[in-house]
């Protein structure tokens, strides 16, 4: 028996209550609506079945991929031989004082009403990036000068043998954590957050909705930002000034009202987006000097 239908049989043995899709399309479960079928997805609601998954995996020789909402991801066309850990069922959150302490499938909209409707302040930049915590915690999410950095203050993860460890240390950076290396899952993050109104929390969340409808496609699939900020220059003006507005490779487009992103126009493949970025990187390159880096992860 090959090795993920192995893990699959034990998985169903040792944690019957734990969800297993095998050949699981990942365009389904992907903000950019791209990408073939993941050989094996669980999909854990609570940290025992995280934890069976992880160590299963961990005696078998397979390492998992840890996915939240799906939103900084690019999956290849042809699919992937991975194993993958879906956490979105993992979303309790619990609100003592001004410490908020959330599993890591919740959602950052739901964090941020649940902080609101408890009267703290902290999350509103967080209220609009459609990432669960565990993704945002990992790539440091961040927007209108906030970061998760600002906030988190503890993080319970599940290491590569399926062991419970506190980290405290995160080498926060720009879109980097101690966790990008993807070795570690993370289960649950503990945020300090300050008392607030909740009338200009919603306030302020509203007027950053108001400011990404305005400024991003979101109308159309994409992962975001394709591109990492370089030092000292923004990523969609160098597009920009290089005329790639609208520039198109199969479905996939550069956006005609943001240069950062690259949106899936409709029908789009990975293979269409990857082309398309290694268009945009050349010719940024060449004019401008500076080389791209792309932000959004490519699952391989
Ligand atoms: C329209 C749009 C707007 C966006 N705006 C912003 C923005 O303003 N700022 C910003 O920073 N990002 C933005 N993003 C990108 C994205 O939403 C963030 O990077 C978000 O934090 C990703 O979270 P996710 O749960 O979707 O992670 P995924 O895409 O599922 O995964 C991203 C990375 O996190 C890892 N990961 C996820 N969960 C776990 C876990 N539990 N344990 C360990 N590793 C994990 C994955 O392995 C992967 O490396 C935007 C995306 C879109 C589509």
């Amino acid at each position: 028996m090959e090795r993920f239908e192995q893990l699959a049989k034990r998985l169903e043995a040792c944690c019957p209550g734990l969800e297993l899709r095998r050949q699981e399309p990942m365009c389904g479960h992907t903000s950019f609506h791209i990408g073939g079928p993941a050989r094996l997805m669980a999909l854990p609601t609570d940290r025992e079945q995280a934890v069976c998954a992880v160590r299963t995996a961990a005696e078998l020789g397979v390492t998992p991929f840890f996915m939240g909402n799906g939103s900084n991801l690019l999956v290849p066309d042809a699919g992937v031989e991975r194993f993958v850990i879906k956490t979105s069922g993992m979303k309790t959150c619990t609100i003592e004082g001004s410490t908020v302490t959330a599993e890591c499938g919740i959602t950052l909209a739901r964090l941020a009403v649940q902080a609101r409707d408890a009267g703290l302040t902290g999350l509103e930049f967080a209220h609009g990036i459609p990432g669960s915590l565990g993704g945002a915690v990992t790539m440091n999410a961040g927007a209108y000068d906030g970061e998760m950095a600002q906030v988190v203050t503890g993080v319970t993860c599940l290491n590569a043998d399926g062991c419970v460890e506190e980290v405290a240390e995160f080498d926060f950076a720009y879109r980097h954590s101690v966790f990008s290396d993807g070795s570690r899952m993370i289960l649950a993050a503990r945020m300090e957050l300050a008392p607030g109104d909740p009338a200009a929390v919603t306030a302020r969340m509203d007027e950053l909705a108001a400011r990404r409808r305005d400024k991003q496609p979101l109308e159309y699939p994409s992962a975001g930002s394709m591109f990492k900020r370089p030092v000292g220059h923004f990523a969609a003006a160098l597009i920009d000034r290089c005329g790639l507005k609208g520039l198109q490779v199969g479905g996939a487009q550069v956006s005609e009202k943001h240069a950062g992103f690259v949106v899936n126009r409709g029908g789009a493949t990975c293979a269409d987006v990857l082309t398309l970025v290694e268009q945009v990187r050349r010719r940024v390159l060449e004019t401008t000097g500076v080389e791209l880096e792309m932000e959004v992860k490519l699952l391989d």
